[in-house]
This record gives C-alpha cells, structure tokens and sequence, in this order.
C-alpha cells in the first residue's frame, strides 16, 4: 500500500515584494499529529509563509498540497475558506461582544444547534474552562482567553492548525504550563501544526520537527536534538545557543 501523503506539503514555495525575495524556495511538509516549527530571527520570511499557507497571500511560484490534492498553484487556487486550516496569532482577538462559549461556536454555524452545543462543551472542557462557557472575555486572564482561542480555532475540526507565536503575548510564568497544555489537546485532536516562532526554546519545547530559516531560505531541517547537537553553520550554532 502506498504511504499516506501529508497533511500538509508547500513545495518550492517563493514569495517577493518589490524585486526582493522574502520566501525564497521553501519546502516543507507536516504529519498528521505532527507539530513542525518554523523557526527563524525575526524578517526571515516565516509569517509570509504561513499566510501563503491559509490564502491570505499568494505565493510568485510552488505548490500547496493538502492530503496530497493540490490546492493551489500559479494557475489554480482553493479559497482559504476551503482549506481546513484553523490559526492562531500572538493577538487572539476573542470577539468581546461573545460569550466563551458563543466564541468557540464562532466557526460551527453550519451544525446542528445540538452538534454545536455538545462540540463547544467538549472543547471547553478540553481546555479546562466549561465552567467559564458563560463568561465574557474580559473576565478571563490572558492565558485562559489563549485557550479559548485554542478551542475556537480546533471548533471545526481543521486537519492543519497554523500558529504564529501564539504564546508571545503570555506571563513568563504561564507560558510553559500554556505550550503544554495547548501541545496535548493538539495532539488528541490528530491535528497537523505548523507553529512560527523566533524562539529556539519554544521550538526545542513544541516540535516534532524543526525548519530553520534565514532570509526566506530553509538552512537546516531535523528533529529538535539533531539541530541543537549538529548545528548547520556558526550563525545556526549562535541562534541555538541562546538556550544555555
Ligand atoms: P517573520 O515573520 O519571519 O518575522 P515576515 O514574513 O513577516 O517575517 O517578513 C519577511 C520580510 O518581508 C520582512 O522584511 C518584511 O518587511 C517583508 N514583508 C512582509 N510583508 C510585506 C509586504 N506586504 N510588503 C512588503 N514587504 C513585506
Ligand atoms: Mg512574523
């Protein structure tokens, strides 16, 4: 039998603004149950990637494959509606005028009421917060409207979750206990993730599988340990070395 395409495949992905190439030849694919962090300093094309990847921006040439369909090319291009990504940002922007719960139903309007009711209690209390399914937002500490966000994007059940330093915004104290929590509910949920981040650390923490880009290029790829042990070059070395 033919092994299972992944999730998710970009092939040669390129992306320029101005004459300038920010994404410059990108490949990469992510598992189901699989987090793959892109991780790079800061202007190294990471956010232009994931946005290529929900269809927000379109990439100057490459291919985006889901489940092994092509689903957008030069010629050719499924709407990000159509996708099955769910993301996350640094802002999670709950809509204030919402309850938790009507937040979390936000993406469900096409179930059943029933469906809907019994698929936000279980994500509620995935994340620990069905007894705050009444609340509103403002009531709810940062970590906690994080977790809302994490159940309101997981709603529709997205096979693709992409994550752009989703934990930037969070207490030092927090972020941890919120990286692994967020981490196990993913995991039950099968979901493939690709999360962005500038942190080495985080990725060290979260991947299964580390991109290293620089200046839109991928310079290094690997599981976590193989990247901090057998670092590509001296500017890779020093980017990991922030971990001591
Ligand atoms: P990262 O997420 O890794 O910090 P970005 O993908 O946001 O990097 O940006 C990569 C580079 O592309 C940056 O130099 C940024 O200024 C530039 N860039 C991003 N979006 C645009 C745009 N719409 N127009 C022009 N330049 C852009
Ligand atoms: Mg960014």
């Amino acid at each position: 039998m033919a092994e299972a395409p992944p999730r998710l495949e970009i092939r040669n992905i390129t992306r320029q603004f101005g004459g300038r190439k920010v994404v410059d030849d990108v490949s990469l694919s992510v598992a189901p149950g699989e987090v793959t962090c892109l991780l790079g300093p800061s202007g190294c094309g990471k956010s232009t990637t994931l946005r290529i990847i929900a269809g927000v921006d379109m990439q100057n040439s490459g291919e985006i494959y889901i489940d092994g369909k092509l689903i957008c090319d030069t010629q050719f291009r499924v709407p990000p509606e159509r996708r099955s990504v769910g993301m996350m940002f640094q802002d999670f922007a709950l809509f204030p005028h919402l309850s938790v719960a009507q937040n979390v139903a936000f993406g469900l309007t096409k179930s059943r009421r029933a469906e809907r009711a019994a698929r936000v209690h279980e994500l509620l209390t995935r994340v620990g917060l069905a007894h705050y399914a009444d609340e509103y937002p403002h009531a709810l500490s940062g970590g906690e409207q994080q977790r809302v966000a994490l159940a309101r994007a997981l709603a529709p059940r997205p096979g693709i979750m992409l994550m752009d330093e989703p934990f930037s915004g969070l207490d030092n104290r927090l972020r941890d206990d919120i990286r692994d929590e967020t981490l196990a509910v993913l995991k039950e949920e099968g979901t493939a993730v690709l999360l962005v981040t500038h942190e080495p650390e985080e990725a060290m923490r979260m991947a299964d599988q580390i991109v290293l880009m620089r200046d839109g290029k991928v310079v290094q790829r690997g599981a976590p340990y193989n990247m901090y042990n057998a670092p590509v070059d001296r500017a890779a070395a020093a980017f990991f070395s922030d971990l001591n």
